[in-house]
């Protein structure tokens, strides 16, 4: 058994009370990673959720590539939602007890709009830094995640105070006019989760080896999307039955 973390990125939706129901049914610990212009529109979830003892984190205002904003507008998407969700937290009652940030696309900023392995120009690399530093000076962590084993994460990605992922759930994918990968529906979503490491992000881990059964503990990601929101069941179901424990952030 290894560990894992749930992350849920653009909440919220008009299905996030469903989602909420889901994970209370399952008893999964998750992170809601929300976009500003979202939080606006459907502030009752975000209320329950926080009530109901889920961690909301910053997804950006507007969900832009940060690589084609200036570092001005940068500024603003943070804020702005970091203020938001300050004010939610009070009406919540409750106190927040952590700040995390997840860039929309894991676009850093830096030039490579989110392709992590790609090379970094120096201008990428100051701009990514001012942005790093914007962020630590609002008060944003990341985990240390002890047990996440990736090289890439550990030696590259962990340095960062944003948090990424090590296992896209692709269920967004289902959606998309062209879809990523071969994921097309639902049965090569669950599929990819016993294949062996799929050909999108990992650097370092053996090709023979099954991905959830790496050695390393994973931060899983999926969406709070309403046109994937009738996967979710027999997604989380599918990690349940993986040799995974599902941890809490706090
Ligand atoms: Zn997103």
């Amino acid at each position: 058994m290894k560990n894992a973390y749930l992350t849920i990125d653009d909440s919220p939706s008009e299905k996030m009370g469903d989602l909420i129901d889901l994970l209370q049914e399952c008893g999964i610990p998750a992170v809601f990673f929300c976009i500003g212009q979202n939080l606006e529109r459907y502030p009752q979830f975000a209320i329950r959720a926080i009530r109901e003892g889920f961690v909301l984190g910053n997804h950006s205002w507007s969900h832009p590539h940060f690589s084609k904003l200036s570092i001005e507008q940068a500024f603003t998407e943070i804020q702005r939602t970091d203020e938001l969700l300050d004010a939610l937290y009070q009406e919540a009652g409750v106190a927040r007890p952590m700040k995390c940030f997840r860039f929309p696309y894991g676009d850093k900023g830096d030039g490579r709009k989110g392709h992590i392995f790609k090379a970094l120009k120096p201008k990428g690399a100051l701009r990514s830094q001012i942005i790093q530093t914007l962020l630590r000076g609002l008060g944003y962590t990341q985990p240390t995640w002890e047990g996440v084993r990736y090289n890439y994460y550990q030696q590259n990605l962990g340095k960062d105070v944003d948090w990424h992922w090590t296992y896209d759930v692709m269920e967004w994918s289902v959606m998309q006019r062209r879809p990523s990968l071969g994921v097309r529906a639902l049965p090569q979503v669950l599929e990819r989760m016993d294949s062996a490491v799929p050909p999108d992000l990992r650097g370092d881990v053996e090709e023979s080896s099954i991905w959830l059964q790496s050695p390393s503990d994973e931060i899983i990601l999926v969406h709070d999307h309403k046109e994937t929101a009738h996967l979710m069941p027999a997604i989380l179901n599918a990690l349940q039955g993986k040799e995974l424990v599902f941890q809490a952030f706090q």
